[in-house]
């Protein structure tokens, strides 16, 4: 069966799956110097020139020859198996294989795999939307991971911080920042401590995160997750933000905690560790007023705002609701703009797909989300992103936090995998953490910041270099908070 390119964009092609179809492209060779490949791209753009590789999986698809083939200047016709992919840690999402040409003699010669090109480093940019650094790691040094006998073997690598660099965790309630759900503690929980745990594990700044919808959420579904379950009354959750930026700050001054605001701060103050960027995770206390954003940046030091949480508030729809609005509101984009204005960094955490389009189309700065992990099919209610959610993320220049959830990831060795198919998809410079300490219904598998160097090691076994792990375990972040804050 002869299919166009209009089958593959609109993912009509997912029926064909298994079937053998006819298809003509641009072939893309990854290496331009060998005499036949068997592993390249057909894209239905002209490339525009010798090292350009097409990124959007809707406009091309890889190809697997069942005989190397000479490398071709003009539109290729093909006929082979089409193969729909499901869980392509490149994000591909459509592969033909035993692929022949339809009008072209086939050549054997020198061959370049898959795997070589995996390793090579050509895909760079090839998921990601803006050009970026590929992890440099290769299959062989997977293999090598996944042989090391156990976190306690004397081979296990340490991490080692590059000079000037420091940690950052993109999203975090430790120290029991938020009030207790249970209305007779409410806001007398006591804290618990949280500079000597970061000293302990050389956690140096975390993004601290109060949370405005806690009285009007509930655990829900036998305590599977959380949800929205009353209407808050007017002026309810304002006050419910003053009295949390209240508790942030009394935290920070009882584990004496420098929050700093600015890059000059941060630069200044994160390498000497504990330090503080005052966030909220849902920006339900503006109640729909985009003034308060000015109060919370001034009064309260507010410079990471999460746009949305577990309600449907005024500023979009979340991932674990029904859509309301169909995204990001009007409301939700002023914020936006009043956050890039300012000098805040616009997080879209727990929003759903529409949100976050709009928000990377409203946004002049880099988008944080800062956690979650990649799902090819994320269910209903997941909080979890598809590849090309992530993608919206990276095309803004921003950084993905890869959260420690034990529903994702067994073990911390588990986790620096998910943290490798984000860097696969999106780029590893666009890849951070995000352990939503103390955030969890069920424990983690990064719940204390003594687990820090685990998690370093865990990232070096996965392959990634030790600047690449700083660059997840702070730097990306760094970037972003630059870009936005200043
Ligand atoms: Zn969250
Ligand atoms: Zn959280």
């Amino acid at each position: 069966m002869q299919i166009d390119w209009s089958t593959i964009r609109t993912g009509d092609a997912d029926r064909l799956h298994g079937t053998t179809i006819d298809i003509s492209g641009w072939m893309i060779p990854l290496d331009a110097q060998a005499d036949a490949v068997d592993y390249f791209l057909l894209s239905a753009d002209e490339p525009c020139c010798g090292g350009c590789v097409p990124r959007n999986p809707l406009t091309s698809i890889e190809v697997q020859m069942a005989a190397p083939l000479a490398p071709q200047a003009e539109v290729l016709a093909l006929r082979g198996r089409l193969v729909c992919l499901l869980d392509d840690p490149a994000g591909w999402r459509y592969r033909l294989v035993d692929a022949m040409p339809l009008d072209r003699p086939q050549a054997s010669q020198r061959r370049f795999s898959r795997r070589a090109f995996l390793a090579s480093g050509v895909a760079l940019g090839l998921t990601a939307c803006a050009p970026g650094h590929f992890a440099g790691y290769t299959e062989a040094r997977d293999e090598t991971a996944q042989t090391t006998p156990s976190k306690q073997s004397e081979t296990v690598p340490r991490w080692q911080a590059p000079a000037g660099t420091f940690t950052i965790d993109m999203h975090s309630h430790g120290g029991r920042v938020i009030v207790s759900r249970n209305p007779v503690i409410g806001a007398n929980r006591p804290f618990i401590p949280l500079a000597t745990p970061m000293r302990a594990g050389g956690m140096n700044v975390i993004c601290l995160a109060i949370v405005t919808d806690t009285t009007v959420t509930r655990v829900a579904d036998n305590r599977k997750r959380f949800e929205a379950w009353r209407e808050p009354q007017p002026g309810e959750l304002y006050a419910l933000g003053q009295t949390e930026f209240l508790r942030a700050h009394q935290l920070v001054e009882r584990e004496q905690i420098r929050v700093v605001t600015n890059i000059a701060s941060l630069t200044a103050l994160g390498a000497q560790g504990p330090c503080a960027i005052i966030s909220a995770e849902g920006a339900d206390f503006l109640e729909g007023q985009v003034d308060r954003v000015d109060e919370a940046y001034t009064k309260h030091q507010l410079r990471h705002l999460q746009l949305t949480h577990y309600r449907v508030n005024e500023l979009g729809d979340i991932q674990t609701e029904p859509p309301v609005h169909g995204g990001l509101t009007d409301i939700g984009a002023q914020v936006v703009q009043r956050c890039n204005a300012l000098g805040i960094v616009v997080d879209v955490a727990h929003g759903t797909y529409d949100l976050v389009k709009r928000a990377a189309n409203t946004s002049t700065k880099p988008l944080v989300l800062s956690h979650s992990a990649l799902a090819t099919h994320p269910g209903a209610r997941s909080r979890l992103i598809t590849p090309d959610h992530a993608r919206v993320i990276a095309c803004t220049g921003g950084v993905i936090g890869v959260w420690p959830s034990s529903g994702t990831f067994h073990d911390l060795h588990a986790m620096a995998e998910g943290v490798k198919r984000m860097a696969d998809v999106i780029g590893v410079e666009h890849v951070g953490l995000g352990t939503d300490m103390l955030g969890f219904i069920s424990p983690p598998v990064f719940r204390s910041y003594e687990q820090l160097p685990d998690l370093a090691s865990a990232l070096l076994l996965a392959g990634f270099s030790q600047a690449e792990v700083g660059a997840i375990l702070g730097g990306n972040y760094l970037r972003v908070f630059q870009a936005s804050v200043g």
